[in-house]
């Protein structure tokens, strides 16, 4: 089951420059963390009950690199919080719609994660994550 909107990802070519709006603003990354398995170096920036999350390349061929190629800076997906993912991730797959991994895997602050086709949401990326509080308070 779906609790709110975790956060929203937004693929940026440096998080060192991207932040500083958001700090402008008020708002505070509250960590900072490289997921190799994605390519990207994640920085989490809380407000209020969800986040926004900069995704920042690793390297050239790392899908966030291929999409800032093609579509430059911008927002990239929307993360909903599941209770469960793995039986979201079922119903998902049993009503037809295209997940990206044959299952849920770990993603940034150690969330159980499954990604949606944006084929099968309407043109959205949509990221399901499953975490514990300690996940989503430090991500
Ligand atoms: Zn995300």
């Amino acid at each position: 089951m779906i609790d709110q909107i975790d956060h929203i990802g937004i693929a940026v070519r440096s998080i060192a420059e991207a932040r500083k709006l958001y700090e402008a603003l008020g708002l505070a990354v509250t960590g900072i963390e490289e997921v190799p398995q994605e390519g990207v170096r994640v920085a989490m920036i809380a407000c209020g009950a969800s986040r926004i999350e900069l995704l920042e390349p690793l390297s050239e061929d790392s899908p966030i690199a291929r999409f800032l190629e093609k579509r430059g800076p911008g927002v990239h997906h929307l993360c909903l919080a599941s209770n469960d993912v793995r039986s979201d991730d079922a119903r998902l797959r049993d009503a037809g719609y295209q997940v990206l991994r044959p299952e849920p895997t770990r993603g940034a602050g150690g969330c159980w994660v499954q990604f949606v086709h944006p084929k099968s949401t309407g043109g959205v990326l949509l990221e399901l994550s499953e975490g514990t509080e300690e996940a989503h308070r430090h991500a």
